[in-house]
C-alpha cells in the first residue's frame, strides 16, 4: 500500500493511514510505501536550490519551514529523538551546500531524500512498524540522480531477498517512496512521483496479490469530474489503457510505475486512502468490457507548431532534422502528425517550451531551407480518447468527429498510434473542455 504525500501530510492525517493499514494487516501481509509529507518534496527543491546560490538565509525560511512540519507531527506521534538527527543531518548538509554554492545533482537528492526519510519514519512510528529506507530495501539504481532508473532485476532479487525474512517474521514495514541508491551506495531519487514506481517495484518483488496506490482521488474516471460532471469512475481498465491516459495526467503517475507491475502481471489498484468503502479502479492486464472508449483526457497549456514548406516533399530526414532540433533545445513533443503529401509536420509540445523550439526549428531549418514556413498556435488543447475497444473497431473515428461537428469544434490536428489505444485531436484551447465533453456524452461514458 503506497500512501501519497496529501495523505501523510500531518499527524493526523498519518494516524489514519496506519489505521487503514492495520485493518488490511487483519487479513492480508502489508508492506508500506510512502511518499513525503505534501508539499515537502517542492520545498526541499526549493531549499536545494537556493542553498546552491549561496543563500544564507534559507536556515531561517525554507529550513525553519520543513523543520516546523515535522517537528510537530513527531511530537504527535512521539518520536521527536528520530526525527532530530535526521533534521540536523539535514541542516548539516544545506550548510555545506551553502558554503561551496555549488548544488550538483548528487547533492540535490541527497537533501530531497530526506523529505521521504522523515515521512516513512513517522508513519511508522504511528504503525509500531519499522522504517526502511529504499538504499535498505535494495532499489539500486544507474547514477542519472533527479530521474535515476531501477535496475531491475538487481533490485527485484534484493528487495525479495530482503523483505520476506522481515514480513516471515510478521514486521510492519514502512518504506521510503522516490528513493533508490547506486551502486556504490549514493543516495538517489527516481523522479517526480517515483513512489508509485516505489510500489509496484516492491509488489513485483514480493509478488504481492495486489499493489494498491492510495491517495486523495478514488480512482481513474472516465473524464475529469471537474469538467465533466456526470463523469464515473472506472472500476477496471488495463494496463495499456492506464498508461495511455497517465500520458494525459490522469492521475499524475510516474510514467514508468505501471512497468514492473504490467511486466509481472501483478494487479494495481488505485483508490482513495480514507474513503475505503470505495473499491478505486483495478489496473490488469484484460479487464472484461465491452466498452469501446473508456475515458477522454485533456492535455491543456499545450501549443501546435506546423512545419511547413513544399521542400520537405519527397525529401529524407527532414522529420529527423526537426526531431534532433528538438532534442537538442531539450522540448518534448508530446503529439506528431504528418499527412501523405509530407507538406507539413505537426507537433505539439507544452506552451512553457513553445519559445524555445520556435526559436530552433527557425534556426535550424529556415536557414538551410529545409522547411519554409514554422507556423505556430500558441493557444491549443489536446482532447484525447482511450480505449482499447477502439481496436479493429470501425466507425470510432466518425461518431467522434459527428460529436465535434455537432458541438462547432474545429480539429486543428489528428494523431491515432497504430495502437489504436487512443485518438487524439488539436483544438482551439476554449474549446478544449466542450470537446472532452461532447465525446464523453456521444459515447455515453456518463452511464444511464
Ligand atoms: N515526494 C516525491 C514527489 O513529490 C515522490 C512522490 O510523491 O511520489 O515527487
Ligand atoms: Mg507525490
Amino acid at each position: 500500500m503506497k500512501f501519497g504525500g496529501s495523505s501523510v501530510a500531518d499527524a493526523e492525517k498519518i494516524r489514519r493511514c496506519a489505521d487503514v493499514v492495520r485493518a488490511q494487516q487483519e487479513k492480508h501481509q502489508v508492506v508500506t510505501v510512502v511518499s513525503a509529507m505534501g508539499g515537502v518534496t517542492d520545498l526541499l527543491l526549493e531549499l536545494a536550490e537556493a542553498a546552491g546560490s549561496g543563500n544564507r538565509s534559507v536556515k531561517y525560511t525554507l529550513l525553519a519551514e520543513i523543520r516546523r512540519r515535522h517537528e510537530e507531527a513527531a511530537a504527535e506521534l512521539g518520536v521527536m529523538e528520530k526525527v532530530e538527527p535526521l533534521l540536523a543531518n539535514l541542516e548539516t548538509l544545506v550548510a555545506g551546500i551553502v558554503a561551496v554554492g555549488e548544488l550538483t545533482p548528487r547533492s540535490r537528492d541527497a537533501v530531497v531524500s530526506h523529505g521521504e526519510q522523515l515521512s516513512a519514519i513517522l508513519t511508522a512510528a504511528a504503525l509500531d512498524g519499522r522504517a526502511m529506507t529504499g538504499q535498505e530495501v535494495g532499489i539500486v539504481t544507474n547514477d542519472q540522480h533527479g530521474e535515476a532508473e531501477p535496475l531491475m532485476n538487481l533490485s527485484l532479487y534484493q528487495i525479495h531477498e530482503n523483505l520476506e525474512p522481515l514480513m516471515a517474521n510478521g514486521e510492519r514495514i514502512v518504506v521510503t517512496g522516490f528513493l533508490g541508491a547506486t551502486q556504490h551506495g549514493v543516495i538517489s531519487t527516481i523522479g517526480r512521483g517515483g513512489s508509485d514506481y516505489t510500489a509496484t517495484l516492491l509488489g513485483a518483488a514480493l509478488k504481492a496479490d495486489e499493489i494498491w496506490i492510495c491517495s486523495d482521488v478514488d480512482g481513474l474516471m472516465t473524464a475529469d469530474p471537474r469538467n465533466v460532471p456526470g463523469a464515473q469512475l472506472l472500476d477496471q481498465i488495463t494496463f495499456a489503457e492506464s498508461i495511455e491516459m497517465g500520458q494525459f495526467g490522469a492521475k499524475s503517475m510516474h510514467p514508468r510505475a505501471l512497468e514492473p507491475s504490467a511486466e509481472h502481471k501483478i494487479p494495481v489498484r488505485v483508490r482513495s486512502s480514507f474513503n475505503t468503502d470505495c473499491p478505486g479502479t483495478l489496473i490488469t492486464e484484460t479487464a472484461p468490457t465491452t466498452a469501446t472508449m473508456r475515458s477522454v483526457l485533456l492535455l491543456k497549456n499545450v501549443a501546435l507548431i506546423n512545419v511547413a514548406g513544399a521542400a520537405m516533399v519527397g525529401r529524407p530526414g527532414t522529420a529527423a532534422k526537426v526531431f534532433a532540433a528538438l532534442a537538442e533545445a531539450e522540448v518534448n513533443v508530446q503529439m506528431i502528425s504528418q499527412t501523405v503529401s509530407e507538406a507539413g509536420i505537426s507537433l505539439v509540445v507544452a506552451e512553457s517550451q513553445l519559445p524555445r523550439a520556435r526559436a530552433v526549428l527557425e534556426g535550424q531549418l529556415l536557414r538551410t531551407n529545409a522547411a519554409k514556413r514554422v507556423e505556430v498556435d500558441e493557444h491549443v488543447a489536446v482532447v484525447a480518447a482511450v480505449g482499447s475497444g477502439m481496436r479493429g473497431s470501425v466507425g470510432v473515428a466518425a461518431r467522434i468527429f459527428g460529436a465535434l461537428s455537432d458541438a462547432s469544434i474545429n480539429i486543428e490536428a489528428i494523431a491515432q498510434g497504430s495502437s489504436e489505444l487512443s485518438v487524439c485531436l488539436v483544438v482551439k484551447g476554449d474549446d478544449g473542455p466542450g470537446a472532452v465533453r461532447a465525446i464523453h456524452d456521444a459515447f455515453g461514458l456518463g452511464g444511464a
